[in-house]
């Protein structure tokens, strides 16, 4: 009997530090440096933020995402989550701790694939902290269906030139590098004809045409870049993995981004609803405190219901990938948690809003930011109805039709043969009527 949903005493005394350390130190960053967590450190902000990773490194809990074969500290993806949902809370705590989105996945996927000079080059800098890198893969006219992607890159001699367009390539302004794919075979199907290349994001011809901004953000200052790749000339080496190796590539990508973003997200959710019991316990209004109406205590009992299951699923999911150690075989439950993480982390922010009345929608409060989260969630790594579909696709794999007219569980003839089963039973009770 193996389910157990205790942390161990030592790994919770880690947990603790972190969560005391996160809320003393690394959240006033949020504050004091807003927006500015994927632009390189320098001068007084490097002065404030290095001694806070040198304090995570000491404790054993920088880039925890990677196992030890893959460069990192290897705590797996159960430990991970735990850790997650601490540092989820801010904005800055996953750049303080080495584990921030996108870098993960990218860190992750040239780890698994990159050549020993492209790990020397791009992950072990990534992984100490000290540059970022951009996934350049959505294209202004298609995003959720990669087999539409156009952008071009062609073998010229010992290199390949890149051409075309590539829409939210997040972080490319601060980025030293991106990971572009691209059409390299059109004649065979999308899933052998396209591969990713390792881009610096300095070889001319890679022009940041606009820098989109999320709602809310000023214009030209977002962090969701329109690019294009204009004869953007790469050695053959500047491929990552084999040619053709785009989807597997993406998959291993996008599977353990996936679960790092709902990770981060219950711990986001857990403060709207720590902050959502504060003001109802706080605020009087006819006679009475905001928790003692019906109305609001159904908003937090809704709330703690909805982050508890979200949490179970996405622990669940996390020691699922440690114990299989391959996406693809849980890769229902990978688009299950996504598919549920929008909703709970908007409608928990939104309750929490409510209840915070008129102060809730300012920008003095974090709430709509929130909410325009939970939306992003719906989109980044893929839409919410395209994960439907995937889990509906496995989900019914387990299953087959019946060619029978009348559904197995159909009452009457299931009735006929539990009639038939406890025929002797069924008489002897008549008979003693
Ligand atoms: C904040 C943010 C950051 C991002 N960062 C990156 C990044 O770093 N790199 C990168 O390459 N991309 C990034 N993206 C892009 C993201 O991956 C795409 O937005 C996503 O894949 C959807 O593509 P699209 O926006 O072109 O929407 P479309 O493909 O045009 O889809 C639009 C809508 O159509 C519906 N739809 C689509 N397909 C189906 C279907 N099969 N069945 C039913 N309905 C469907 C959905 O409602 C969907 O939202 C980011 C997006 C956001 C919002």
């Amino acid at each position: 009997m193996a389910w157990d949903f205790e942390t161990d005493p030592e790994y919770q005394k880690v947990l603790d530090w972190a969560d005391e350390f996160v809320r003393q130190e690394v959240e006033p960053l949020d504050l004091a440096f807003p927006h500015q967590q994927f632009v390189p450190l320098e001068g007084k902000r490097r002065d404030a933020v290095d001694p806070l990773k040198d304090e995570v490194r000491k404790r054993g809990l920088w880039a925890t995402h990677l196992g030890p074969e893959l460069g990192g500290q290897g705590y797996g993806q159960l430990k991970l989550a735990l850790l997650n949902e601490i540092l989820g809370r801010s904005q800055w705590a996953p750049i303080v701790f080495g584990c921030q989105a996108p870098d993960t996945g990218n860190a992750e996927i040239i780890a698994h694939y990159g050549t020993e000079e492209q790990k020397q080059k791009y992950l072990m800098p990534l992984l100490n902290g000290e540059l970022f890198s951009c996934y350049s893969m959505t294209e202004p006219h298609a995003g959720a269906d990669p087999t539409l992607f156009k952008t071009r890159a062609v073998r010229d001699g010992d290199d390949w030139v890149i051409n075309g367009w590539k829409f939210f390539s997040s972080n490319a302004r601060t980025a030293s590098f991106l990971i572009v794919m691209a059409v390299t075979n059109p004649d065979v199907s999308a899933y052998q004809g396209m591969s990713m290349f390792l881009v610096p994001t300095d070889t001319p011809g890679v022009n940041i045409v606009r820098d989109i901004g999320l709602y809310g953000e000023p214009e030209g200052q977002g962090g969701h870049a329109l690019i294009h790749y204009e004869n953007v000339r790469v050695p053959a080496e500047a491929l990552l993995g084999g040619e053709g190796q785009a989807f597997v590539i993406a998959q291993t990508r996008l599977g353990g981004g996936r679960i790092h973003h709902a990770m981060r997200t219950i711990g986001l959710a857990q403060r709207a609803l720590d902050m959502m019991c504060e003001r109802a316990l706080s605020r009087q209004t006819q006679g009475s405190r905001l928790s003692d109406k019906q109305f609001v205590q159904g908003y937090i009992a809704d709330s703690y219901a909805q982050l508890l299951q979200f949490r179970l699923m996405v622990l669940y999911t996390a020691w699922e990938i440690d114990k299989y150690n391959d996406y693809k075989k849980v890769r229902k439950d990978i688009s299950a948690v996504k598919v549920a993480m929008p909703t709970v982390l908007h409608d928990i922010a939104w309750r929490a809003m409510q209840v915070h009345g008129a102060l809730g929608v300012t920008n003095e409060m974090p709430f709509m930011g929130m909410v325009t989260g939970a939306a992003v969630m719906g989109l980044a790594d893929g839409p919410t109805e395209v994960h439907k579909t995937t889990v509906a696709k496995q989900v019914l794999r387990d299953y087959q039709a019946t060619e029978d007219t009348w559904p197995t569980e159909w009452t009457p003839r299931k009735r006929e043969e539990a009639r038939t089963k406890y025929a002797d039973f069924l008489e002897h009770q008549v008979g003693n009527l």
